[in-house]
């Protein structure tokens, strides 16, 4: 037995998006873009579906879609996309937080050399930013704020409703990396007021490898953005290269199943959460949360055991637990998680935590399993 714990890094994908992605490789050999043959016109309905199905899953229009490959690519078009109009209206002032992730850190520091001003705000033990922090940076010249809905570490809320409501009156861009709430926190999104929005299909139970940038018309005008890289005219040039058709009806097929579930999804992820809790409270062991609970999303748990070293924790129980110490994108090698060193917590507490996440196809008596066992040896860890 083996318990997969780490849906937050990857969720694995769901078999009826898998038997569309079958379908579509094997029906739908065309290039969307190919215009002489009936065959480029099939893939192009079948993208255009899929195209259907993410906009209604977020609420948006479908020609607020653009296909890209993923949170790290449309958090790189959203950002650096700007910089044409930036340096036309002079507008050089970005402010994100220092719990993003480094799609997002990484790239606003990359436009931080090219001469923009940078301000990162940062959360307490709560692990939740500020509304007023955000917005008392607010400048006259600040082009965008980049804040993400839920951290993928710690799994806590951000207040990006609240900010996307002040930054709307002030006519600030407002960027939301949306990859850990998409398809989960269905009705919030909806409610969301932004400009350009990131998401990953393979958190959603998708394929890797794909995802969309969300960018808002106001006044039927989309936000400045203009791409980053040169080639074709695919998603109206935003994100040139051939279309992955099956990835992209993977994509569509995985959001149209989280609207039609995700009440269903929330109630089970939910028992989930309380399961783990009992057993941890049952065992006697000693634990502390990191991040205010009463924001958390129900799929994520960050858990300190004091005492008990994350990395010796993984590597005895890597057989029948997947749990992670951090994203993976950043997991190389170990150094410590820079979410938790920004909420301020101690770098022992850092060393002794360990994140865990879940989703809906989770099963109750296979997570207790793994996590007593995981429990056992964290007990015998700390001797
Ligand atoms: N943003 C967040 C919040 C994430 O959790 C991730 C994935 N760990 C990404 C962006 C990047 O997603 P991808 O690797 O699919 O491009």
């Amino acid at each position: 037995m083996s318990v997969y714990l780490d849906y937050n890094a990857s969720a694995p994908i769901d078999n009826r998006v898998l038997d569309c992605i079958f379908d579509a490789y094997k029906n739908n050999i065309g290039n969307a873009d190919s215009r002489t043959h009936n065959f480029g016109e099939r893939a192009r309905n079948v993208v255009e579906d899929a195209r259907k199905q993410v906009a209604s899953l977020l609420s948006v229009l479908p020609d607020e879609v653009f296909f890209t490959s993923g949170a790290t690519e449309s958090n790189n078009i959203a950002i650096l996309g700007l910089k044409e109009y930036a340096i036309e209206t002079g507008k050089m002032h970005i402010i994100t937080t220092s719990i993003e992730h480094k799609a997002v850190l990484e790239t606003v520091k990359a436009l931080g050399k090219e001469g923009f001003e940078i301000d990162i705000v940062s959360p307490d033990l709560t692990g939740r930013i500020k509304t007023e922090d955000v917005i008392s940076k607010v400048r006259e010249d600040t082009l965008l704020v980049s804040v993400m809905h839920v951290n993928n570490e710690t799994g806590i809320i951000q207040p990006v409703k609240e900010i996307g409501e002040m930054l709307d009156e002030k006519g600030v861009l407002f960027h939301i990396d949306a990859t850990q709430s998409c398809g989960k926190l269905v009705n919030e999104i909806r409610e969301l007021k932004y400009n350009m929005l990131s998401f990953s299909a393979h958190k959603l139970m998708g394929p890797q490898g794909i995802g969309a940038l969300i960018l808002k018309k106001k006044r039927y005008k989309l936000p400045p953005v203009k791409n980053i890289m040169y080639g074709g005219q695919q998603e109206h040039g935003i994100r040139p290269g051939t279309i992955p058709v099956a990835l992209i009806v993977g994509c569509g097929k995985a959001c149209e199943l989280a609207e039609q579930e995700y009440k269903k999804n929330e109630e089970t992820i939910s028992q989930i959460k309380k399961a783990i809790l009992e057993e941890i409270n049952k065992s006697g062991i000693d634990y502390q949360i990191n991040g205010n609970q009463e924001y958390c999303v129900d799929s994520t748990l960050n858990i300190c055991f004091p005492g008990v070293s994350s990395e010796a924790l993984m590597l005895s129980t890597k057989q029948y637990c997947g749990v992670s110490n951090g994203s993976a994108c950043t997991s190389k090698s170990y150094s410590p998680s820079y979410v938790l060193v920004a909420m301020g917590i101690s770098e022992e507490q850092i060393e002794s935590s360990i994140r865990i996440s879940w989703g809906p196809n989770t099963l109750v008596e296979e997570v207790k399993e793994g996590i007593n066992l995981l429990l056992e040896t964290a007990k015998q860890i700390c001797g």
